[in-house]
């Protein structure tokens, strides 16, 4: 392989430095904060390019990782003998970062054993504020030394002769039973291991937080990872979408026209009043006409919803959404009031009530409309059901 340890060019040093805009002397603290400004630029959930946002992550996982650091320094990419150096170079990021599950096949080096998934439950306020959880799990550790199984000597596999008839046998190959075909036995115990598992600022349900190599060691393979999947819990005053928050706030009509404020205690404990502009009225909801979806009447508060994650100075924005109650009815005196008060009231024009039929309105259902009548039942386009004399019942009954 060209570039390789040996001889000819030396390998290239520098280039993950550059991705990341650092110089070759950064700490660790620059490393990751160059590394976090990019990442929220090229996200590609923000409609960053996902090409250089995987280089850019790519770049981070060696440099972040101070023993692969070390290594990159002195051997280029070469010396990062794993998929964070193969993924650096290129090779199967796409899987790498975006989940898939199908790796493993054809990739080089020692085998990696299973992750662990553990779920864990964050609350809306402890993804708003970040948190430490120390949570204990148990991982199998090797005991002394890694020994060369016996039965099989470290082939992971045994030939059985079998007589299959009268001067006929046959060879076959099957996996060695004593070390399940890795070749190798090793004593292991049972150890607990405390991670301190960071929540951090922003984070979204089903986020990962992978501690590399926690998972059970096994002779032979690199110990998978412990992963912990965020799982957020549900609240009792916001939903949630990305970094936007969304409170849905039930107010009367007296509110909806004169002004409506709001006082609360937000996800980090500080106190927030949201009220009306003066002579801002809330509207009823609305019916979008292509989806025949209700359409609350909806306010926004610029800064008030969530810390994005990698970024938790910028925050995104709380809407509230309204459904107005009207009163079920009002008082003869309220009603005089507020034909003065409001504008628009209605004119009673001059009528002499023997010559105009007088009708008060009835409730309705919109379902009903153009099923009045006797033509309905007669009707050669409807069902039968539909046109069913029980309507027509129903509607000389009211
Ligand atoms: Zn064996």
């Amino acid at each position: 392989m060209p570039g390789g340890r040996g001889g000819g060019a030396p390998a290239d040093t520098t280039k993950l430095y550059e991705t990341l805009g650092v110089p070759k002397t950064a700490t660790a603290q620059e490393i990751k904060k160059a590394y976090r400004k990019l990442a929220v630029k090229h996200h590609p959930d923000k409609g960053g390019d996902e090409h250089k946002f995987k280089e850019i992550s790519a770049a981070y996982e060696i440099l972040s990782d101070a023993d692969k650091r070390g290594k990159y320094d002195q051997y280029g990419l070469d010396g990062v003998d794993d998929e964070s150096g193969a993924a650096a170079r290129g090779e199967d990021l796409f899987s790498m970062f975006f989940g898939g599950g199908g790796r493993g096949g054809g990739r080089s080096g020692p085998r990696k054993g299973p992750a662990v998934n553990h779920p864990i439950k964050v609350s809306l306020e402890d993804l708003y504020m970040g948190k430490t959880v120390k949570l204990a799990v148990n991982r199998k550790v090797i005991v002394g030394e890694v020994q060369t199984c016996a039965k099989c000597k470290g082939q992971g596999a045994i030939m059985e002769v079998r007589q299959i008839g009268p001067g006929m046998i046959t060879q076959m190959q099957r996996a060695c039973p004593d070390c399940e075909g890795q070749g190798t036995q090793a004593q292991t115990k049972t150890e607990r291991k405390v991670l301190e598992v960071l929540i951090e600022k922003g984070m979204q349900h089903n986020q990962k937080i992978t501690f590399r190599g926690m998972a059970d060691e096994v002779p032979g393979m690199e110990p998978g990872d412990v992963n912990f999947i965020v799982q957020e819990k549900e609240h009792d005053m916001f939903k949630r979408k990305g970094a936007d928050l969304l409170a849905t706030k039930e107010i009367c009509l007296n509110q909806a026209l004169c002004g409506y404020s709001w006082h609360f205690t937000h996800l980090d404990g500080r106190k927030i009043l949201v009220k009306t502009k003066p002579g801002q009225i809330i509207e009823c909801e609305t019916t979008d006409a292509e989806s025949g979806r209700t359409l609350p009447y909806l306010t926004n508060v610029v800064g008030e919803g969530m810390p994005s994650h990698g970024n938790p100075f910028v925050k995104g924005n709380l809407y509230i959404a309204f459904h107005v109650q009207f009163p079920k009815r009002l008082e003869p005196d309220v009603v005089a009031q507020l034909r003065t008060l409001l504008p628009g009231a209605n004119v009673d024009e001059d009528y002499d009530p023997e010559e105009t039929e007088e009708h008060a309105m009835e409730f309705a259902d919109l379902r009903h409309f153009g099923k009045g009548g006797a033509a309905a039942q007669s009707s050669e386009y409807d069902s039968d059901e539909e046109a069913g004399g029980g309507q027509g019942v129903q509607c000389q009954q009211s």
